[in-house]
């Protein structure tokens, strides 16, 4: 089965296509001919997910998923949520995310937070969501490590003594939010063209 993966992440490509396997023919935008930007103005990530798979979907007409990913801080009310990826503002990187996640943390006791993975998949005119989550805590400084990006080097699995920064990549991915989500993915799909096809 054809697949669009909503996403120009080639490493994002990359995971999915090894936890699908190969009974699925993912493609990116790209291979449908589509550069443009995806866009991800909701307020959810429910609703970013639906929004790129309905983008793709309407320009390609093929079958489609897309993902969207928050830390959810629960000192912080689930700040910084949807806005992850441009916490500290639109020209930010992750150092200065984590610089300001750490300062608004600072003096609170309760550090825990779980990153949340959406994912939206359009198939056969109907819309299905996936969701993967790995609850953890924030440390209060960055951790050694040069593994992951983002948040890694101050996000702390629960059951671990390691960030995912300090994690090889393929450990991160069996308990990570997204290894989880795609995991929820690639059952269903599994079973779906078991069943339909
Ligand atoms: P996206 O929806 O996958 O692009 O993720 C949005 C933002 O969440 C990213 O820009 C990162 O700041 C953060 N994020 C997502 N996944 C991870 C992860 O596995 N580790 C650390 N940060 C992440």
């Amino acid at each position: 089965m054809k697949l669009v993966f909503a996403t120009h992440n080639r490493h994002k490509l990359e995971e999915v296509r090894a936890a699908l396997g190969p009974g699925f023919e993912l493609m990116t935008p790209a291979d449908c001919g589509l550069t443009e930007e995806i866009p991800e103005d909701q307020t959810t990530l429910e609703g970013n997910a639906a929004q790129k798979a309905q983008f793709i979907h309407e320009r390609t007409g093929l079958n489609c998923f897309a993902d969207d990913t928050g830390l959810e801080v629960a000192a912080l009310g689930g700040e910084p949520g949807v806005y992850s990826a441009r916490y500290a503002g639109p020209a930010c990187n992750s150092d200065d995310n984590i610089n300001l996640l750490l300062a608004r943390l600072e003096g609170k006791a309760d550090r825990s937070a779980r990153f949340r993975t959406v994912i939206s998949l359009l198939i056969d005119g109907r819309e299905y969501q996936f969701e993967g989550v790995v609850e953890g805590e924030i440390l209060s400084s960055r951790s050694a490590g040069s593994e992951g990006f983002g948040y890694d080097p101050v996000f702390r699995p629960l059951g671990y003594d390691q960030t995912f920064a300090q994690m090889p990549m393929e450990e991160k991915n069996k308990i990570s939010h997204r290894g989880r989500a795609v995991a929820e993915l690639a059952a269903f799909l599994t079973a779906y063209t078991g069943a339909e096809h």
